[in-house]
């Protein structure tokens, strides 16, 4: 599995302002495989553990409480040189510095709103999917 999957959010707002649609058709274009998706609301329990990794930092909280204050949608992509390539697709951690074309370029609405997540190592990726989905090596 390694290598060629990678694991998206499609964050809080970007699923309230109906982006759902325009994101997923960006991500096909690109040629990713969509092999796992589904739409929840994270718990606050479930929201520390996944970002667990940031927990020394100063915006943890706010990250938080944004990924729980709406539904989001979580998916397992598929493609060669999935992490490096979505992290390409989607641009800088903030907008402002996003190439033109990036989803966040597009879609976010600042740092903290900022449309989607991506995986940014195999290692955290196949994490994230296993946080999430389970049985993924049948896909
Ligand atoms: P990413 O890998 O590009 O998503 O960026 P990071 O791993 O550094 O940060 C994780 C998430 O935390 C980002 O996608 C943002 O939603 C949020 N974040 C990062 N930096 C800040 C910040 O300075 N302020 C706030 N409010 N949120 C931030």
């Amino acid at each position: 599995m390694s290598g060629n999957i990678t694991f998206t959010i499609i964050k809080p707002f970007a699923v309230s302002n109906g982006h759902v649609g325009p994101i997923l058709n960006k991500i096909h274009t690109a040629g990713f495989k969509i092999s796992a998706m589904r739409m929840l609301w994270l718990t606050k329990g479930e929201a520390k553990i996944f970002y667990a990794v940031h927990k020394d930092r100063p915006f943890y909280m706010d990250l938080v409480e944004f990924m729980t204050s709406g539904p989001i949608v979580v998916a397992v992509l598929k493609k060669e040189n999935a992490v490096e390539d979505f992290r390409k697709l989607i641009g800088s951690t903030d907008p402002e510095k996003a190439d033109e074309g990036t989803i966040r370029k597009e879609f976010a609405e600042s740092m903290r709103a900022n449309a989607v997540h991506g995986s940014d190592s195999d290692k955290n990726a196949n994490f994230e999917a296993s946080f999430f989905f389970s049985g993924l090596q049948r896909f």
